[in-house]
Parts: structure tokens; sequence; C-alpha cells
């Protein structure tokens, strides 16, 4: 079984391998390093460091584009289409959006470069975490008509691109981030190195419905989701959300040949429901995933914007469920081969 956590916001060795220590003691296996733009500009080095570091200290090590490009998910600042706007993505009323496009040219151009600079750490797996087309919550933001993908699409379909979604323009959408994932997996491959993709829930207006063609793609080595419960959400919902996540991924694992993975929420947690988070791990293992990381680390305390209200009980919770879940895991194995 593996388990891991994510782990980000310092970039001092020294202290770095504090918390790898804390983390291999608390009984995991893995951590997930993040690697933003800012990481790849100004801390390339010191990441390589950090990665060799957690290696030493016992933890293999996943690493992810955090908010690279507003492609994927996370809490980091991207510049990419602010210094390079013909990258950018456009929203279907006109509007240029902070994301870059997964069609642009120079945008696989930079994430060529990005999994050059990673994969020649000793980084083990890429994860690819939420990739989508940009969209906001609570506002319908729909893109993209870049000159790109207009191009795209009027070659693909004969038609021009629509000015609201459809049913056509969102099976553009899926081959667009289809092709873009067949396309930075392929470059991970070269360098010897696993990947894994995190597909965001079916209720964020992502752009990729149809999961088979994700599990499918050749070098997609790992396949997963994070479906995160909301603040104000009962443990009904809970059970729904990763019920049903969990065995839809441990389906597609086993139909396409590949490992499983499911993600615990750890962050925004609020007092009274943290026993969500051993809940959410047990229904993801007993569908059989036996690949679980959760973000992030110490209950993201130390971010504040993420930080659940306790904290502490966040990450002990979040120890005990794993924990748990391998002593099943190794109990569960040893009657099966003694069968
Ligand atoms: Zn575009």
């Amino acid at each position: 079984m593996k388990t891991g956590i994510s782990y980000f916001g310092v970039r001092n060795p020294k202290w770095v391998r504090k918390d790898m220590r804390a983390i291999k003691e608390a009984g995991f296996d893995y951590v997930l390093h993040t690697f933003s733009e800012a990481d790849l500009q100004y801390y390339p080095q010191t990441m390589k460091e950090i990665i060799a570091l957690s290696k030493e200290e016992g933890l293999g090590v996943y690493t992810n584009p955090w908010g690279v490009g507003r492609v994927f998910g996370g809490e980091a600042y991207s510049e990419l289409t602010a210094r390079n706007k013909e990258m950018g993505q456009i929203s279907l009323d006109g509007e240029a959006l902070i994301a870059a496009c997964p069609n642009s040219k120079g945008f696989r151009e930079y994430m060529q470069k990005w999994i050059k600079n990673v994969c020649e750490s000793e980084v083990e797996t890429i994860f690819w975490d939420e990739p989508h087309f940009y969209f906001e919550k609570n506002k319908t933001v729909s893109a993209c008509r870049c000159s790109v993908c207009s191009k795209l699409y009027r070659e693909q379909t004969g038609e021009e691109i629509p000015e609201t979604l459809s049913e056509k323009f969102n099976a553009f959408r899926q081959r667009s981030l289809v092709s873009f994932l067949s396309f930075v997996t392929e470059e991970v491959h070269k360098f010897g190195k696993r990947n894994s993709v995190c597909l965001l829930p079916p209720w964020f207006p992502a752009g990729l419905e149809n999961w088979d063609e994700v599990a499918a793609l050749p070098c997609v080595d790992e396949i997963g989701s994070d479906p995160y419960w909301e603040k104000g959400d009962a443990l009904e919902r809970v059970q729904k959300i990763y019920g049903e996540t969990s065995v839809r991924i441990a389906d597609l694992a086993k139909k396409y040949g590949k490992e499983a993975q499911m993600w615990v929420k750890n962050y925004h947690i609020e007092a009274g429901t943290e026993h969500f988070i051993k809940e959410a791990t047990e229904i993801s293992v007993n569908a059989g995933i036996t690949n679980i990381f959760a973000w992030s680390y110490l209950g993201s305390k130390y971010m504040d914007w993420l930080r659940s209200d306790n904290p502490e009980l966040v990450w002990e919770t979040q120890i005990k469920a794993l924990s748990l879940a391998k002593a099943h895991f190794i109990h569960y194995n040893y009657a099966t081969n003694c069968k």
C-alpha cells in the first residue's frame, strides 16, 4: 500500500528535511512536492536538492506542475499568459483569461521545459493535477476560442467555433485535453518517470468528461481523483461522492491495467467533521484502492487560506486512518495468500 502527503511553501532544505523526517515518522511512504512556475524560474536547483533529500529520508517523491499556466490545480500564481499573451485562453464571449491554452504550441514548449527540468531530479512520478480548461466557481466562464482552438475546431468539424457551450464544443475540449495529456505523458516517459493523472470530479465544468480516454492513454501509469467535499456538507454527501468516485477509479484502473489513486481532503476541515477523513479513507480502501494521498501536510496549517479549524486533529486523524488501512491491507493480503 502507498500513502502520501502533499507539501509546499518551504524552500529551505534544512527545514524541509525536518518535515520529511516527521512525514516519514508519521507513517507516510511518499511526499508530493509542488513545483510551480516560480520554482522552475527561481528554485530549480533547490528543488532538486529538496527532492533528493526527501529520498534520503526514505520517501518516494511525486511532483506536480502546481498552478502552472492555471491549467492545473493549485494556489500558485501564474504569469505565463501575462508574459506570453498569445498562449492565453479566450472565453466563449471573447474575454482574455489568465490561463494558458492546452492547445497552444508555446505552452506545450513551456511544459517540455518544465518536464525536462523536473525529470532531471530524482522524482519518481509526475502528478498531472486536475487538468482543465478555465472555469470559475459560481460563475459561468467557458473556454477556449483562442486563435489556435478556432483553427483546430474548424479543421476537426468543418464549422466555426461556437460562442456558447454545446455538445460539439464539449467534445472538442475533451479531445484537446486528451491530446495535451498524451503529449506531456509521452515526454515524461522519455525520461523514464511515471505519470499519474488526477481527474477533477464530474461536478466541475472542466472539459474532461470521458475518463476512459485518459485512462487508456499508453503513457498514463496511474489514474485518480479528488472528490473533495465542501464546507457544510453532511457525512452522507462524503459517503456518496467518495463511494461513487473510488469505485469509478478502481474500475477504470482495472479495465486499462493502471494503478488507482484517491486523494483525501485535509484542508478547510471544519471543527467536528474530522471523522469525514477516516470515512473517505476507508471508503477508498474498501473500493480496492491501495494508493491514498492527502492534501496537505499538517491539516494545511501553514497556509491560512486552506487551514483547517483544528489542523493538528486533521493530521492525527489522517495518520490513524491510513495506519488502520495499512493494517487491514496487510491482514487481507495475508489471509488471501494463505487460502
Ligand atoms: Zn485555445
